[in-house]
Order: structure tokens, then C-alpha cells, then sequence
């Protein structure tokens, strides 16, 4: 039987923490241009792009796209806060 995070789309699985490409609850957020927000997952390296707005309260994620991979240089680019916690603030 598929657990809650197998059900979720991408989308979800982001706002909800979780990489789409590996599942880990490993998310930070980097350089930001306009209403996107580069973020990187720290356990498969997975980049991605993408626009939130609040929506009522709720992260809404209106796009996102996989922008390759980050390598240990560009490590220093994105936070070493958890995505989730910094879509809080
Ligand atoms: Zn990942």
C-alpha cells in the first residue's frame, strides 16, 4: 500500500518538504530573481526553480522546474535552512 508522500504529486511533495526526485525531507531554498526561488535538495543534489505565494495562509507552489544538479561549490549559494521552515517566515 503506498504511503501518504507516494500519493502526492510533485507539487505537494515539495510544499510538503519533500524532494520529488529522491523523498528526502532535505529542501533549502537559494538565490532568488523575481517571484522564483532556486532550491536544491541536500541528499540527491537535485536543482530546482520555482514560484510560492501565500495563499490564505497556505504555500501554494505555482511552478516548478528541475534545473539539474548542484555541486559542492554552489553548496554555499542555498541555506542551510530546511525549505519548509523558511517558507514559514
Ligand atoms: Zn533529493
Amino acid at each position: 500500500m503506498p504511503g501518504l508522500k507516494e500519493l502526492l504529486k510533485d507539487e505537494d511533495k515539495v510544499t510538503a518538504g519533500y524532494c520529488p526526485d529522491c523523498d528526502a525531507v532535505n529542501l533549502h531554498p537559494g538565490p532568488q530573481g523575481g517571484m522564483s526561488t532556486n532550491f536544491a535538495c541536500f541528499s540527491c543534489s537535485a536543482r530546482f526553480n520555482g514560484a510560492f505565494v501565500l495563499e490564505s495562509g497556505r504555500v501554494e507552489l505555482l511552478f516548478f522546474h528541475r534545473t539539474g544538479k548542484i555541486n559542492e561549490a554552489d553548496r554555499g549559494l542555498f541555506s542551510r535552512q530546511n525549505l519548509c521552515d523558511w517558507l514559514k517566515t
